[in-house]
């Protein structure tokens, strides 16, 4: 299964709780003013590559507690990724997603999206929402923007809300 990235690390320390093998899908539409990585908007940029090998380089590393997808806006490439997340949590690794758009979104198009919802249902923990310039904030862990949450999804969709999640 064929997807495009901006490109990968195979070992973060800053994308999420412990080591983690990260994948920069290729493609946002979100435009946010102040976006630091404005190459991953193209969707036909970056470069192709099978799901399959990417599965491939995760079970190669070692130490990792999980893999993080961000971009770009993964859930534009949502079937992919879901399989990829899918295959990866049967190795015992969790995932965190990143997303411009909020839970909330998220859950109205996984009405309409098969796989909008498979990858949101293989995502542990979702950072949602764009990066707003004016609610910028260093401090913050794992995301740039105060307005973006770090949502638990097995809580938030048993709650019926979007529940905080904390790791540091
Ligand atoms: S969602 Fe992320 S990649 Fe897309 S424009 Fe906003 S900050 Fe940049």
């Amino acid at each position: 299964m064929e997807l495009r990235i901006a490109g990968i690390i195979s070992e973060s320390v800053v994308d999420g709780p412990g080591y983690r093998f990260v994948v920069f899908a290729q493609g946002c539409r979100h435009a946010c003013p102040g976006c630091h990585n404005p190459h991953t908007w193209d969707p036909a940029g970056g470069t192709a590559v099978r799901a399959e090998e990417l599965l491939e380089q995760v079970k190669a590393a070692r130490m990792l507690k999980g893999i993080t997808i961000t971009g770009g806006e993964p859930f534009l490439q949502p079937a992919p990724l879901a399989w990829l997340a899918r295959e990866v949590k049967k190795l015992g690794l969790d995932v965190v997603t990143y997303s411009g758009y909020t839970w909330e979104d998220l859950l109205a198009m996984s009405q309409k999206k098969k796989d909008v919802k498979e990858l949101l249902l293989s995502s542990d923990y979702l950072v949602d929402g764009p990066f707003i310039l004016a609610e910028k904030d260093l401090e913050l862990p794992f995301r740039g923007s105060s307005n973006q949450r770090i949502l638990d999804v097995p809580q938030s969709l048993q709650a019926g809300r979007p529940v905080k999640a904390y790791f540091s």
